[in-house]
């Protein structure tokens, strides 16, 4: 099995390289903002509790955020995947030691932590042209990665839009979030021996061979 999270700041293009590599590698993937975003959409009671924190750019309590996250996880040994890819979560400590606690019950370790680094210049312009498929939830970028057709998703035909969440003063907090809660992650799994850097300036297929270099790697030695 290959179990894997990507870490980094919003914008980092994790999302984007996380949905490439669990296509390639037929694994879940797993992202809580898109969770959310759906649960949003479908007017759930949990979309409208979380809708309060996504429109300011802050986290959503973590006891609601881990038992979205749980009720998916445990589909994953039954699903026909070869693992999960964790995409926006764990997000802070205690999401990280939740994690720990439920892969452990479930007998899954994890097999590495990918850490996309990206300059906050470079996040401000990405995020800024980001959009996405209110369908399907594809990323797409103005100008790096720009749909064949103006505003349509090239997967499913349906509209682009621009995250609320991705407009100037909400960036702001978003990153100042990233930087007090979820940055301090790197080190708690560095310690534990499972984190791996990357650079994740460049085209997506850049970043991306640089991720599959490391997991080469990683399952040559295992
Ligand atoms: P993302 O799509 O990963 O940038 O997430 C969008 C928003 O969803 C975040 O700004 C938070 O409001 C919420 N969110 C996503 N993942 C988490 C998480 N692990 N913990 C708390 N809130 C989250």
């Amino acid at each position: 099995m290959i179990n894997l999270i990507f870490l980094g700041p919003p914008g980092s293009g994790k999302g984007t390289q996380a949905s490439i590599i669990a296509r390639k590698h037929n694994l879940m993937h797993l992202a809580t903002g898109d969770i959310f975003r759906d649960e949003i959409q479908h007017g759930t009671k949990l979309g409208k509790e979380a809708e309060k924190y996504l429109k300011r750019g802050e986290l959503v309590p973590d006891h609601l955020t881990i038992e979205a996250l749980k009720s998916r996880l445990e589909i994953v040994p039954s699903s026909g995947r070869n693992g999960f890819v964790l995409d926006g979560f764990p997000r802070t400590d205690n999401q990280a030691r939740e994690l720990d606690n439920l892969l452990n019950q479930m007998h899954l370790t994890l097999t590495a932590v990918f850490f996309i680094d990206v300059s906050e210049d470079e996040i401000i312009q990405r995020l800024s042209g980001r959009r996405i498929c209110k369908s399907c939830g594809f990323v797409y970028h103005l100008v790096y990665n720009p749909p064949k057709v103006d505003e349509i998703c090239d997967l499913c035909g349906n509209k682009l839009i621009q995250r609320e969440d991705d407009k100037p003063d909400v960036i702001k907090r978003r990153l100042q979030v990233y930087h007090e809660q979820t940055k301090p992650l790197v080190v708690y799994y560095a310690e534990k021996g499972l984190l791996h850097f990357v650079n994740g300036s460049g085209s997506i297929e850049e970043v991306e061979q640089r991720i599959e270099k490391v997991l080469e790697f990683i399952q040559e030695g295992s």
